[in-house]
C-alpha cells in the first residue's frame, strides 16, 4: 500500500510561461510547485497576477502588463541560467530544496513507496540495488535515487557554488 510520507514542502510556488518548460521542470525536481503555462486548466496566465505564486515569463509586455510584481523576467534562453537567475533573485537555499519530492509530469507531491510495493514495477537491478522509491498518485511515475538523481545533485551543488 502507498504510504504518504509527511514533510515539510517549500512555500515558494511558479507559474511558468510555455516558452518555460525546460525551467519548469527543473522546479519541480528541485522540489517547488510549478505550474506550466500549457497545462492550465481554462484561466490564463495573467490570472495569477495577484496571487501567491511567482510568475516566470520572457516576454517584456508580459512583464509589464504584471507592473513588476510578483513576476520574474527572465533574460537567459539557457535553463541552467534561467535556473541561478530564479535561485538568486528569490534567495532560494539548499533548505528550500527537496529533491524528487514532485512528479516532474504532474506537478503533484510524491509519496514514499515501501520496497515490496514496486516488485515487478522497475527493473530487477533497481530493485535490488534500492531502498527508497516514491511515486506519484497520477501518472503512476515511479522514481528512485539512480543516475539521475545523482546529475540533479550535481547541478544543484554548482547552482549554490556559484552565488
Ligand atoms: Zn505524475
Amino acid at each position: 500500500m502507498f504510504v504518504l510520507k509527511l514533510e515539510d514542502r517549500p512555500e515558494i510556488a511558479f507559474i511558468a510561461e510555455e516558452t518555460l518548460g525546460k525551467l519548469a521542470k527543473w522546479l519541480r525536481i528541485l522540489g517547488f510547485d510549478t505550474i506550466f503555462e500549457p497545462q492550465l486548466p481554462g484561466a490564463g496566465f495573467s490570472a495569477f497576477k495577484s496571487t501567491a505564486r511567482v510568475c516566470l515569463t520572457k516576454t517584456v509586455q508580459r512583464y509589464e502588463r504584471f507592473g513588476s510584481q510578483n513576476i520574474i523576467l527572465i533574460t537567459s534562453d539557457r535553463p541552467s541560467e534561467q535556473l541561478q537567475q530564479v535561485v538568486t533573485d528569490l534567495n532560494i537555499g539548499p533548505p528550500d530544496i527537496h529533491l524528487f519530492s514532485r512528479c516532474t509530469q504532474c506537478n503533484l507531491p510524491t509519496i514514499a513507496l515501501h520496497k515490496s510495493d514496486v516488485l515487478g514495477q522497475v527493473p530487477d537491478y533497481i530493485w535490488q540495488t534500492h531502498n527508497t522509491f516514491h511515486g506519484c498518485r497520477q501518472c503512476g511515475h515511479i522514481f528512485w535515487a539512480g543516475s539521475h538523481f545523482v546529475h540533479a545533485q550535481k547541478i544543484i551543488k554548482k547552482l549554490f557554488e556559484c552565488k
